[in-house]
């Protein structure tokens, strides 16, 4: 009886331990050791010590409110939220099983298609993908098919295929040229013309030129290639030597951008040669990453070899994609937003950040101390370099200092031929109002003093020892 007696205190006092642990998760021994990072742990953990460990070791990271380095959304609507928690654990391709948000898909499609001016709107069609880099391949993918089998009913080479761009392109151009064994002809930038010119495209193409990339909105100034002129060029090389080009914009930040603050410049399907356009929802579609959209002007502009026709769970269907599994939250949540927003609130939220943004712009300016690079941006984005340049006071040194204050300000070099030129580059997105920017330059004109006078106090430093 005794001895039963005390085995059981033993147990309960161990039981105690435990319980203490697990609703005292900071008491936990594991808070003394170091957590598993190389092997797969032998035993279980509770689920509210491992949340609280991983959701602890990640307030390292920088906060997504202060990035003013990426154009991905980092705000969502509770409304959205819930959505998207409610369909995390939907496959997209299984689109027998869950045929309401396949649905949902071609919806946002059709009114992409309607968006970027298609006039051939029964042919037009499209995918969403992970993001634009997939739809930037997809697309490039489907031109030189179509090169390919033009060539080859003509009885010409099919050798020598190559892609024109300018050195504004996303990377993922020059990786499809890479991955996909096409020759890259790379238009180089120069000191301030950040862009390409219809000239140069002129005399880059060839017969053997699968497709013209256009940018608008490009990553490094925000600034567009000018796609109408460029379509012109297209257009009379047609005329004249019979080869017919096709142009893939790359709207990944301006296709959400353009459509609501100058509908009227033509970028889009309105021009012949545009064939093929991808747009990121996780930027200013405004949806968090991990959807991107890609269309194409009329359904004979993707080759009918690259469409794959699956029997899968039960039922035919047909997919143009490089993955196959993926979450369909985002497509819904992309949905969400064209319903809750509408042009107006599209519109509304362009024009807020346009307006801040010019505001930036019109402060920095005043300060004396940057160049504003690129005055003719059509995003929100503000691409500055410094005035006066010095050991202390760099584009570097001032991204650094800013983001031991929260702010994360990017600091690069441009493309050649203009790397030369140091910028740092700030985006704004739909949560960055005007209270916050002022914060944002308060902080921003006091680190640059503060570089400057450490500057001074280190030469006064010198002339003393000498
Ligand atoms: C962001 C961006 C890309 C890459 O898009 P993801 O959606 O991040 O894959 C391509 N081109 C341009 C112009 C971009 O701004």
């Amino acid at each position: 009886m005794l001895s039963n007696k005390k085995t059981n205190k033993k147990f309960e006092k161990e039981i105690n331990n435990i319980k203490n642990e697990l609703e005292n998760p900071f008491g936990n021994r594991q808070f003394r050791k170091n957590i598993p990072k190389y092997e797969l742990p032998e035993e279980s953990l509770p689920s509210d010590y491992v949340y609280e460990l991983i959701h602890n070791e990640l307030s390292l990271d920088g906060n997504p409110l202060l990035n003013l380095a990426s154009f991905v959304t980092t705000w969502m609507e509770p409304e959205a939220n819930k959505l998207i928690n409610e369909n995390m654990g939907k496959n997209f391709i299984d689109v027998d099983e869950y045929p309401q948000t396949f649905r949902l898909q071609e919806r946002c499609i059709n009114i992409l298609a309607n968006l970027f001016n298609s006039s051939e709107k029964e042919e037009t069609t499209g995918t969403a993908t992970i993001g634009s880099s997939e739809a930037i391949m997809l697309g490039l993918l489907a031109h030189k098919w179509t090169w390919q089998k033009r060539r080859e009913s003509e009885n010409k080479s099919t050798d020598k295929p190559n892609i024109v761009m300018g050195g504004d392109v996303h990377t993922v151009w020059k990786k499809f040229a890479l991955y996909f064994d096409v020759e890259l002809k790379l238009i180089p930038l120069t000191e301030n013309k950040y862009t390409i010119t219809p000239e140069e495209v002129k005399q880059e193409v060839d017969e053997n030129t699968i497709c013209v990339g256009a940018v608008v909105g490009t990553t490094f100034t925000g600034e567009s290639d000018s796609v109408e002129k460029i379509n012109d060029v297209l257009l009379e090389i047609k005329e004249e030597k019979g080869w017919n080009i096709p142009i893939h914009v790359d709207a990944a930040s301006g296709g959400f951008i353009l459509p609501f603050s100058e509908p009227e410049i033509k970028w889009d399907f309105r021009l012949e040669q545009v064939r093929s356009i991808n747009v990121s929802g996780h930027k200013y579609g405004l949806v968090y990453p991990g959807i991107g959209w890609l269309l194409f002007k009329n359904k004979d502009d993707i080759p009918e070899e690259l469409i794959f026709n699956i029997n899968y769970l039960g039922n035919e269907m047909s997919n143009y994609s490089l993955n196959f599994s993926k979450g369909s939250s985002m497509i819904i949540a992309q949905y969400y937003n064209f319903l809750r927003l509408g042009k107006k609130g599209y519109t509304d939220i362009v024009n807020n950040m346009l307006s801040n943004s010019k505001y930036l712009i019109e402060r920095i300016e005043q300060s004396n101390k940057f160049n504003i690079i690129n005055k003719n941006a059509v995003l929100p984005v503000i691409v500055l370099s410094l005035k006066n340049e010095d050991k202390n006071l760099n584009v570097y040194r001032i991204s650094e200092s800013l983001r031991s204050k929260g702010w994360i300000v990017p600091a690069y070099s441009l493309p050649p031929n203009a790397e030369n030129v140091k910028v740092l580059r700030i985006v704004l997105k739909e949560t960055m109002g005007r209270n916050m920017i002022d914060y944002f330059l308060k902080d921003l004109f006091e680190v640059y003093d503060k570089l400057i006078n450490s500057l001074k106090y280190e030469k006064k430093e010198h002339s003393l020892l000498y």
